[in-house]
């Protein structure tokens, strides 16, 4: 067992730690203000190669992996948990086709994902269907060599400035996950539309948006993998690969609020000390650190298993816990901080309030905290997860 980063992954959490601290922090709560896309952070990913991370290199990617994703991810969502989703984008829309897909689809997206020139949504849930994706609605329907593409998606990450989505789609009468394609589909053909924009709590540099999808035509060869009830499986399989890495956007961020807090818990005195004497304030640390250090190591791992191939149904509850404990203990390191600073916390002149807004997003996304507990209570039931 080794615990040491490799040179490559080492590269490349400096080169992230870099763009954190020069590019990505000073903007951070101006764009949580204004809602807008960061274009200026996307080219910063862009111009340092992080955009192909997950890009294995004959699809014009760097190939080196989920964990190296992860460690990138943890070091932008240090200061800013929307550029760590920003980030995370390079991988969701793109392993459905990387998993999926034929090699001129895995040509077209790698290539246009990992040099920055396209970017890609991931359209699963709709306003009936959030956790029960297998039940979604949106038809495709066959005409001719084309498919007729229907239906509405919901809060989805980077609608807005997407150039295609993967759209998951029921391609035949089979209710359930068997009826289910996806399909690329480029946000500039007609009957695409940008419904509405949400209003969300957190996480408000990238926004998510109301996708309608109206007699959209998409041709044969942009179903992924050409298998018209493959779409669900590519869905699933792509989410348990991403899911430690919405956990390394919960560990950055519980390493960034923890950090502010501590500085702030040096200067600030009361009853003639500074607060950072006081041992209840120290045991708030001291829990901090150890949760940060407990979800750490499970995001790595987990990713370092994605890197393995082991993403796999079987093999799924070891991505989950890592999901699940990861976000969960952003949720409490940021309210922890947000505590240590008293009322300073509570206002906008200090990132925790945004902090804490933002990792309330990470128990929801990519399958809820709840929907985590029912993957591992299943490999537990089933005996996937043995401790023999
Ligand atoms: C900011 C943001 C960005 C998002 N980005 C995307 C995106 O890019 N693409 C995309 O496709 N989706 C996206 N989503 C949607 C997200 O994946 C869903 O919100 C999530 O899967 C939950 O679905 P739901 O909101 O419909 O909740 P529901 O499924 O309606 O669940 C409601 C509650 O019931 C619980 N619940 C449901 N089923 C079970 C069960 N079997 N056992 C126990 N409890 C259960 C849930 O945990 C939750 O607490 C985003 C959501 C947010 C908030």
């Amino acid at each position: 067992m080794d615990f040491q980063l490799s040179e490559e992954h080492r590269l490349i959490q400096q080169t992230a730690r870099r763009v954190a601290k020069e590019v990505i922090a000073p903007r951070a709560a101006e764009m949580d203000i204004t809602g807008e896309y960061p274009h200026d952070i996307f080219k910063a990913f862009k111009d340092t190669g992080l955009t192909g991370l997950t890009i294995p290199a004959q699809y014009g990617g760097s190939g080196a992996g989920m964990l190296a994703l992860a460690l990138a991810v943890e070091e932008a969502a240090k200061y800013c948990c929307a550029s760590g989703l920003m980030l995370l984008l390079s991988a969701l829309p793109s392993q459905p086709v990387m998993i999926g897909g034929d090699e001129r689809q895995k040509q077209w997206i790698g290539n246009g994902i990992a040099s920055g020139e396209i970017k890609g949504a991931f359209c699963l849930t709709e306003p009936n269907h959030g956790s029960d994706a297998g039940s979604l609605e949106t038809s495709a329907k066959k005409d001719g060599d084309d498919y007729i593409i229907n239906g509405e998606k919901m809060y989805i990450s980077g609608g807005t400035v997407a150039d295609y989505i993967v759209c998951f789609a029921r391609t035949n009468g089979t209710p359930g996950p068997r009826g289910i394609g996806a399909f690329i589909v480029e946000t500039k053909s007609p009957g695409f539309n940008v419904a509405g924009q949400d209003r969300k709590m957190g996480v408000r540099g990238v926004p998510t948006a109301d996708i309608v999808l109206e007699d959209v035509r998409v041709p044969r060869e942009n179903l992924v993998g050409g298998a018209e009830n493959q779409g669900f499986n590519h869905a699933m399989l792509t989410l348990n690969s991403c899911r430690p890495v919405v956990g390394a956007r919960g560990v950055g961020l519980a390493e960034g609020a923890m950090t502010y807090a501590l500085e702030f818990a040096r200067q600030r005195e009361a009853f003639g000390k500074p607060i950072a004497d006081l041992q209840a304030i120290q045991f708030m640390f001291a829990e901090m650190a150890i949760a940060i250090e407990a979800a750490r190591l499970l995001v790595y791992q987990g990713a370092w298993r994605v890197d393995q191939g082991l993403y796999s149904r079987e093999h799924a509850a070891y991505l989950s816990i890592a999901k699940a404990f990861a976000t969960e203990t952003a949720v409490k390191v940021s309210s922890d901080a947000l505590q240590v600073l008293g009322a300073q916390g509570y206002m906008m002149d200090h990132p925790l309030e945004r902090h804490y807004r933002d990792a309330r997003q990470l128990m929801i996304v990519e399958g809820t905290s709840q929907v985590q507990r029912v993957v591992i209570a299943r490999a537990l039931l089933e005996r996937e997860l043995v401790y023999p």
